[in-house]
């Protein structure tokens, strides 16, 4: 057996977080591969280190001082370090950040320092050795990431036996160092545990698992044990998050499952997010898994006669979008109408051009426009399987007196959307959370 365990921010704020960290580290002897973010935050109102790190460069590059925001930043890693009693000169290291920093240095460079002197403090306090990602993880020269040429160098992680490995970056060709966006040590995990065929890739935080919908919407939503990735993807795509969106392809592709737990309640379970393939009847008998959603979207439905007859009519539509620069959501259609569900952002300042074009180039009877809906995501593969998914959903929005303006249903059949106002969102997800939980 062997794991790629990841810790995230919070896990490493402090002494006393390294101390959990290193016990549930040397708790299982398959946790070989630890590849760590930078120290968050301790308290509500602390700094990350990498927002220091940023905000140095940025005082820097503007000719302003930043000898505060740098002083706190070398007080947490000493404090860490004479926290954990280790004898490790992180002056040495810290002081040449400094001059980087000084002498002009990128805003990439600064802010992978974290996660660099996180891992060789957390390296010495394991007594594990430092292996630099910059020496595997790949950047090209125009500032993506490159997969090929990083899986090109799996060999310098697969071949050792452990090691602790900071996340968020890694190097370009030239050797400049190049990070991920932010919360990027996710994806760095996921690299890590692909190239060492790791059984599972643990991922610890500091919620204990991943949460059957929003908490601020339910407050006490459970924790749901195993989702499998396509579910997870619809769930992030509407809004869920727990990890960094990138960070499910690496391991996907290598079927790796994705164990997310938490740093401060090692003992509870957390959530396994599995391949497809690896869902068992518990997971194929679950009517519904989770239930994500997010506001801001605009509907504009065109009505005209028969339209689906039409050959072209849909085509029609789509070609003015695209000729717009603007992505539709979803398309549901019916006979006599096409619905665009559009993204607020993306309609920004290109409405009227794009109302002009439906109008003169499509010649609807009408066009309506309803702003301001939010769309639900009720996500489970079980769907399939269980024949009274809708007719619960909707039945529990009728009883919370919400009126569905929308209803769409992907073809994989594990999605039902649906489009509400805006004022009755949260009331919405609550009650269809009830229906199923
Ligand atoms: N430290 C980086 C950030 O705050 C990356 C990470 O934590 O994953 O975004």
């Amino acid at each position: 057996m062997r794991k790629t365990v990841k810790f995230g921010g919070s896990s490493l704020a402090s002494a006393e977080q390294f101390q959990k960290v290193k016990s549930i580290v040397e708790r299982d002897a398959a946790r070989r591969f630890v590849v760590v973010s930078a120290p968050g935050k301790r308290f509500s109102g602390d700094d990350k280190i990498t927002d220091l790190l940023y905000r140095c460069q940025a005082l820097r590059a503007s000719g302003a001082s930043f000898d505060a925001e740098f002083q706190a930043i070398a007080d947490r890693f000493t404090g860490i370090r004479d926290g954990l009693n280790l004898d490790l000169p992180v002056e040495a290291e810290i002081d040449e950040i400094r001059s980087r920093i000084e002498a002009g240095t990128t805003p990439d460079y600064a802010a992978s320092r974290g996660e660099y002197l996180c891992g060789k403090l957390l390296a010495a306090y394991l007594g594990i050795p430092f292996l630099d990602a910059a020496t595997f993880v790949r950047f090209r020269d125009d500032g993506t990431y490159d997969d090929e040429a990083t899986m090109r160098r799996a060999a310098v992680v697969s071949q050792t036996e452990r090691a602790v490995i900071p996340g968020f970056y890694g190097s370009r060709r030239d050797g400049h160092i190049r990070t991920f966006s932010r919360g990027g040590s996710d994806i760095t995990g996921a690299i890590v545990a692909r190239m060492t065929e790791s059984d599972v890739y643990e991922n610890w935080t500091d919620v204990s698992g991943f949460l059957m919908t929003d908490p601020k919407i339910v407050p006490d939503a459970k924790v749901i044990e195993t989702v499998t990735y396509s579910e997870l993807r619809e769930l992030s795509y509407m809004g869920a998050t727990v990890l960094h969106e990138d960070s499910i392809f690496p391991v996907r592709k290598a079927r790796i499952p994705i164990h997310v737990l938490n740093t401060n309640d090692p003992d509870a379970k957390g959530t396994m997010i599995v391949p497809d393939s690896m869902a068992t009847d518990k997971e194929h008998a679950r009517p519904l898994t989770g239930i994500a959603g997010r506001r801001g979207y605009t509907v504009i439905t065109l009505t005209r006669d028969n339209l689906h007859a039409e050959p072209g009519f849909a085509y029609r539509v789509l070609g003015i979008l695209a000729k717009n620069g603007i992505a539709a959501e979803r398309t549901p259609s019916g006979i006599d109408t096409i619905s665009l569900v559009i993204d607020d952002k993306r309609l920004t300042g290109k409405m009227d051009q794009l109302y002009h074009d439906l109008m003169v180039e499509c010649v609807p009877d009408t066009v309506e426009i309803a702003s301001c809906i939010a769309l639900i995501a009720s996500v489970g593969i079980g769907m399939v399987r269980n024949k009274d998914v809708a007719a619960r959903l909707f039945q529990a929005l009728a009883d919370a007196d919400v009126n569905a303006r929308l209803i769409d249903q992907d073809s994989n059949e594990m999605n039902i959307i649906v489009g509400v106002e805006q004022r009755d969102f949260e009331r919405a997800v609550s009650a269809i959370y009830h229906a199923f939980a």
